[in-house]
Order: structure tokens, then C-alpha cells, then sequence
């Protein structure tokens, strides 16, 4: 499952730089997750880096974006994939 942020968010910045998938950025009032980017760690980490943290523990699953450990990993290979692809010199 991708992680959301909530409102409670204070806009610490912390998390951002901690994210291996850059799928957290600065929306209108809060920071936001990207849920098409957000493997919730699969991949990277055993534990989802911007939940470990975060000081106001307001990073709960996202409940619209449900989906399985497999699920994830192939959305991480898909991002490593398209991020080798991006390297790749023309
Ligand atoms: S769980 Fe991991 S991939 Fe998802 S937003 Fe947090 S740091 Fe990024
Ligand atoms: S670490 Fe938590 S409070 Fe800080 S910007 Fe990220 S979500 Fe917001």
C-alpha cells in the first residue's frame, strides 16, 4: 500500500530527502505522496523511511491505494527501470 500524509503534517522537511523513490514533494499546504511513486520502502528498506522520521507520526496508509508486497515490488522495478532507462545517455 502507498502512504499518505495527513494534515497534521508541519511541514518539517524532514521526510522528503529520506524518500529512495522521490515520491514525496511540497503540495498546496502539506507535503504530499505521490502514491504512483511510493513502493512504501519495498525495495529499499524494511521499514518505510519517512514514517520512521517524521516527529508528528501523521503518515498513515493510504486507504484509496491498497495493494499487495508483490504489487509493490513490481511498482519499485518499474521505477528502477525507468530511472535506468532516464540514464542511459541518448
Ligand atoms: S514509504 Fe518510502 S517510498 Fe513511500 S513515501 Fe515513504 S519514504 Fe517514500
Ligand atoms: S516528516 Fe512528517 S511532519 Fe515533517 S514534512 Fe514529512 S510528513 Fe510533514
Amino acid at each position: 500500500m502507498a502512504l499518505m500524509i495527513t494534515s497534521e503534517c508541519i511541514n518539517c522537511d524532514v521526510c522528503e530527502p529520506e524518500c529512495p523513490n522521490q515520491a514525496i514533494s511540497m503540495g498546496d499546504e502539506f507535503y504530499v505522496i505521490d502514491p504512483a511513486r511510493c513502493t512504501e520502502c519495498v525495495g529499499h528498506f524494511n521499514e518505510p523511511q519517512c514514517v520512521q522520521v517524521c516527529p508528528v507520526e501523521c503518515i498513515p496508509i493510504n486507504p484509496w491505494h491498497t495493494e499487495t508486497r508483490e504489487q509493490l515490488q513490481a511498482k519499485y522495478e518499474q521505477l528502477q527501470a525507468a530511472a535506468a532507462a532516464a540514464d542511459k545517455p541518448a
